[in-house]
C-alpha cells in the first residue's frame, strides 16, 4: 500500500514512523525548504509522550529537554508577583523546541521527504488518489494524508476553504528565540511571564545563551498584520521588564499566527484523511497539540493495521474525536487563566497559583493541566511494541 503524507511536521513524521514499519510505501512532501528546526518551545506530555516511550524515543527526548523548574509572574519592573515551583521528581513534562521533537522523529524515519514542495491538485476514485505536486510530478497512491497543520492545503483542496473550519480564539501568538548572554542568565531555567489585561509576554533561558520568547495578545480580528514585528512593538512597546531590550531585535523567522482551533465535521473523505492540527488543532491554550498529534498518528496507524481502509478511517475518528473535544474545551476554559482580560482576573490567577504551590496541592494542580487522552493508546499497545521490534531486528 502506498501513502503520500503532506507535511513533515510532528503528525506527518509520527505517522510515517508507524506506516513504514507496517510495510507501507511512504513518501512525505513538505513545503519548507528543509526540516524546520528550533521554533517555539513546547511542553510535551500526556498521551503523545507515552506513545514516544513505546516507540523507544523518549530517552532521546529527555536528553534534549530544557527543564523548567519554576513558573514566575513578574511586574513591569521584573519583580516577582507569584511563583509555582515544580515538585521534585516531576519529570513527565518534556520542555523542548518543537523542531527538536520533529528532528527526533525524522531521524528514525527512512521514508523520503520531498522538501520545498506541496500539493497542487487532488483527484480520487474508489480505488486510488491521483496527486499533482507543485514540482510538476504526479503520484498515484492508496492514501493521501493531510498532516500540513492548521492552514492545511489538503483540507482546502478536498474539504473546502479554511474559514469554514477555523475557530479563532480571539488572540494572536508570536514566538522566537534570541541569543543574549545577559538576558539568558537573568531569566534562567524558569518560565517568567508578564501579564496585563489582554497581553502576555513570557521568556525562558535555553542553553548557549539563548532566550525563548512568547507573546500572546487579545485580537478579535483573525487577519494577520502585514508586519508582525511592528505589531508586537506597538502592543508591547511600553510594558517594561525585558521588552525594551528584546522587541527591537525580533528575528526574521519570528513565528506569528492567530490562536485557533480546528472543527471539521468529518476527518476523512474517501481515501484522503486529515491528521494533527489540520483537523484537531486544540490551540496553544490547551498546550497539548503536539502530544495529540503523536497520539493521533498512533491511533490512525493502529486502525490501518487492523482493517480495511474505510473502516480504519472511521474507527480512527471515532477513537480520537472525544478526546480532542475534551482537550479543545479545556483550551477554551484556560484562556482566562493564560491571558486574563482584567486586573481582577490577574489577581485571581496569582491567588490560585499561590494556593497551587502548597505541598500536596501542587501535584493535583499539575494533573489538572493534563486533559485526558491516556485511554487512546492503551488498547492495542502490543502492536506498537511489535513495530518497534521489527525495526530494531
Ligand atoms: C506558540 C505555540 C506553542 C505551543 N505549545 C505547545 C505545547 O506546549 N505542547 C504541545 O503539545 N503543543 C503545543 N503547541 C501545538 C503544537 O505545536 C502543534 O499542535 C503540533 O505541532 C501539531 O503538529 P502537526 O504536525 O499537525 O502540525 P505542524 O507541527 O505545524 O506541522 C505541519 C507541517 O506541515 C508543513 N506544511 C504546512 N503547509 C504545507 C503545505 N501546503 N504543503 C506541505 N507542507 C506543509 C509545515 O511546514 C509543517 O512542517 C504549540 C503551538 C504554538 C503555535
Amino acid at each position: 500500500m502506498k501513502a503520500l503524507i503532506c507535511g513533515a511536521g510532528i503528525a506527518g513524521l509520527a505517522l510515517a514512523w508507524h506506516l513504514e514499519r507496517d510495510g507501507w510505501d511512504v513518501e512525505l512532501v513538505e513545503r519548507a525548504p528543509a526540516l524546520r528546526t528550533g521554533g517555539y518551545m513546547i511542553d510535551f506530555y500526556g498521551a503523545g509522550y507515552e506513545v514516544t516511550e513505546r516507540m523507544g524515543l523518549a530517552t532521546r527526548l529527555r536528553e534534549l529537554r530544557h527543564p523548567v523548574r519554576e513558573l514566575d509572574y513578574v511586574d513591569r519592573d521584573g519583580r516577582r508577583t507569584s511563583r509555582f515551583v515544580l515538585p521534585p521528581g516531576f519529570s513527565r513534562v518534556v520542555s523542548l523546541p518543537r523542531g527538536d521533537l520533529a528532528r527526533t522523529l525524522a531521524d528514525d524515519v527512512v521514508a523520503p521527504v520531498r522538501h520545498g514542495v506541496t500539493i497542487e491538485t487532488v483527484r480520487q476514485d474508489a480505488h486510488q488518489v491521483e496527486v499533482t505536486l507543485t514540482d510538476g510530478t504526479h503520484r498515484t497512491v492508496d492514501l493521501l494524508v493531510g498532516a500540513d497543520g492548521v492552514h492545511s492545503r489538503v483540507r482546502e483542496l478536498v474539504f473546502g476553504p479554511e474559514e469554514r473550519y477555523l475557530r479563532h480564539l480571539g488572540h494572536h501568538v508570536a514566538a522566537c528565540v534570541l541569543t543574549d548572554p545577559e538576558l539568558s542568565a537573568q531569566i534562567g531555567p524558569r518560565y517568567r511571564m508578564l501579564t496585563v489585561p489582554g497581553l502576555m509576554a513570557g521568556a525562558y533561558a535555553l542553553p548557549e545563551d539563548r532566550l525563548a520568547l512568547l507573546f500572546l495578545h487579545r485580537e478579535p480580528d483573525p487577519a494577520l498584520p502585514a508586519d508582525p514585528a511592528a505589531a508586537l512593538r506597538r502592543h508591547y512597546g511600553d510594558l517594561g521588564w525585558i521588552l525594551p531590550e528584546t522587541l527591537p531585535r525580533l528575528p526574521a523567522d519570528l513565528y506569528y499566527d492567530q490562536v485557533t482551533q480546528v472543527r471539521i465535521g468529518s476527518w476523512s473523505r474517501g481515501r484522503v484523511v486529515l491528521l494533527g492540527d489540520s483537523c484537531q488543532a486544540v490551540s496553544l491554550f490547551a498546550g497539548h497539540g503536539a502530544s495529540m498529534a503523536v497520539a493521533a498518528a498512533w491511533v490512525l496507524a493502529d486502525e490501518l493495521a487492523a482493517g480495511d481502509l474505510p473502516t480504519a478511517l472511521t474507527r480512527y475518528e471515532e477513537r480520537m474525536r472525544p478526546t480532542i473535544d475534551e482537550v479543545q474545551a479545556f483550551g477554551r476554559r484556560f484562556i482566562e487563566w493564560m491571558a486574563p482580560s482584567s486586573r481582577r482576573r490577574i489577581a485571581a490567577r496569582d491567588w490560585l497559583l499561590r494556593l497551587a504551590a502548597l505541598p500536596g496541592v501542587n501535584r493535583l494542580f499539575l494533573t489538572s493541566l493534563t486533559p485526558g487522552g491516556h485511554e487512546l493508546i492503551t488498547s492495542r499497545a502490543d502492536r506498537l511494541t511489535a513495530r518497534k521490534q521489527r525495526r530494531t531486528a
